[in-house]
C-alpha cells in the first residue's frame, strides 16, 4: 500500500519522540562500534547530550567498557553471535549512569540487552539499559529478611538457644564429620528432675522462667564453639560435643550438673532434691554401632532414664 510522505515524516517524528519517552536507555551502534542514536534517557544520567556523543565509539565515550563484558557482548552481537540479556555477573553497573541530575550519587543499577540486526546491509547493535536498582534493593531486602527467618527458625522462643530443628541438623552433620574423619562425638541428653512438681508449685510461668536460666546455665558450660546446646523438648536439653570421647563428655556432664545444682534455685517440697537439679545420659558415636542419629539418641536416653532410676541428679553413661 502506498504511503504518503505526510505519513511516513509523521511516523518517523513519532518514532522519534517515543525514544525520548522510553524510561531505559537505547544505543545503537554501528558496526564499527559509532555511536548512531543515544536517546534521551541516557542524557540526565551520563551527562552527555546525543549531540556529543553522535559518531564516536561507544568505547571511546567510556573507556571503562573495554574488556567489559558489555564490550564482549557487543563483539559477540557483531561476530554474528544471537545477542540476548547480558547474565549479571559481579557487576550490575558497568555503564556509569546515576540518577537523572545527580553527578555523584550512586550508580543506577542496570540490566542489559544486546540486539544485533541488519540496515541497510550493515550490521548494527542495539543496547537496551534498564534501571534495576528498586528491583536489586527489593531482592537484598528480601534476602535478609529470609536470612534472618532462617536463623530464627533455629532458635527456641522461650530459651533463646538452639531448637529440636536445629539439634536434628547439627547431630547428622557432626555425626557424618565424625564418620569421615574417624572422630569423636558425644552426645548428653538433659532432664530437669521432678519439674512437673515445680510447675505445679510455682506455676507454669516460674516454670518458663526456670527453663530459662537452666538453658542459659548449659549453654555458659559450652565453650568450645562446635558445642551445640539445644531444647530438645519440654524440660529436656541436649548437648552434642565434638572430638569428645564417651569418658570426656561423662566428666563434662558432671560438670554441667554440679553447675546448675549450685545455683540453688529453690524446688519444690514434692521434688526428689531441694534445688532444681538435671538427670544426664551420655553416649558416643562408635562407627560399628552408634551410627546413626536415632542409635546414639536411643543410647543416650537410656542413660538417661538409668540416671532417674539411679535417684537423679547424677550422670550415667551408654552401657554399650
Ligand atoms: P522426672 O524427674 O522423672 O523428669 O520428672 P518430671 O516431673 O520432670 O517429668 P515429667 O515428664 O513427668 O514432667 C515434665 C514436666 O515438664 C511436665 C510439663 O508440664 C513440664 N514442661 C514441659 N515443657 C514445659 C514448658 O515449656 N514450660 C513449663 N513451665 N513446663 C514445661
Ligand atoms: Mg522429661
Ligand atoms: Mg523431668
Amino acid at each position: 500500500m502506498p504511503v504518503s510522505l505526510t505519513d511516513s515524516t509523521s511516523r518517523a517524528g513519532l518514532s522519534e519522540r517515543v525514544l525520548q519517552l522510553v524510561q531505559g536507555g537505547i544505543v545503537v551502534l554501528d558496526s564499527a562500534h559509532r555511536i548512531v542514536l543515544w536517546n534521551g534517557w541516557m542524557v540526565p544520567r551520563c551527562g552527555r547530550a546525543a549531540a556529543r556523543v553522535r559518531g564516536h565509539s561507544l568505547f571511546d565515550v567510556f573507556p571503562e567498557l573495554r574488556g567489559s563484558r558489555v564490550e564482549a557482548a557487543v563483539l559477540d552481537a557483531f561476530a554474528g553471535g544471537a545477542g540476548g540479556p547480558i547474565p549479571p555477573a559481579e557487576s550490575r553497573t558497568p555503564f556509569p549512569l546515576r540518577e537523572a541530575g545527580s553527578f555523584d550519587g550512586p550508580r543506577i543499577d542496570q540490566a542489559i540487552t544486546v540486539t544485533p540486526f541488519d540496515e541497510d546491509g550493515e550490521r548494527h547493535c542495539l543496547i537496551e539499559i534498564r534501571d534495576v536498582s528498586g528491583t536489586v534493593e527489593r531482592e537484598k531486602r528480601l534476602l535478609d529478611h529470609a536470612e534472618s527467618l532462617r536463623a530464627r527458625s533455629y532458635v527456641d522462643g522461650l530459651t533463646g538457644i538452639a531448637n529440636r530443628r536445629y539439634f536434628d541438623v547439627a547431630l547428622d552433620r557432626e555425626l557424618r564429620r565424625a564418620q569421615r574423619a574417624q572422630g569423636n562425638l558425644a552426645l548428653l541428653l538433659i532432664d530437669i528432675d521432678s519439674f512437673k512438681a515445680y510447675n505445679d508449685h510455682f506455676g507454669h510461668q516460674q516454670g518458663d522462667a526456670c527453663l530459662a536460666t537452666v538453658a542459659r546455665a548449659l549453654a555458659a558450660k559450652l565453650k568450645r564453639p562446635a558445642d551445640v546446646a539445644a531444647r530438645y523438648g519440654g524440660e529436656e536439653f541436649a548437648a552434642i560435643l565434638p572430638d569428645t570421647t564417651l569418658e570426656q563428655a561423662r566428666v563434662h556432664a558432671n560438670a554441667i550438673r554440679e553447675h546448675v545444682a549450685a545455683l540453688q534455685l529453690a524446688h519444690a517440697p514434692a521434688a526428689h532434691w531441694p534445688m532444681v537439679t538435671l538427670s544426664i545420659g551420655v553416649a558416643a558415636f562408635e562407627p560399628q554401632r552408634l551410627h546413626e542419629a536415632a542409635l546414639l539418641v536411643a543410647a543416650a536416653d537410656k542413660a538417661l532414664y538409668a540416671a532417674k532410676k539411679g535417684g537423679r541428679n547424677c550422670v550415667m553413661v551408654d552401657a554399650g
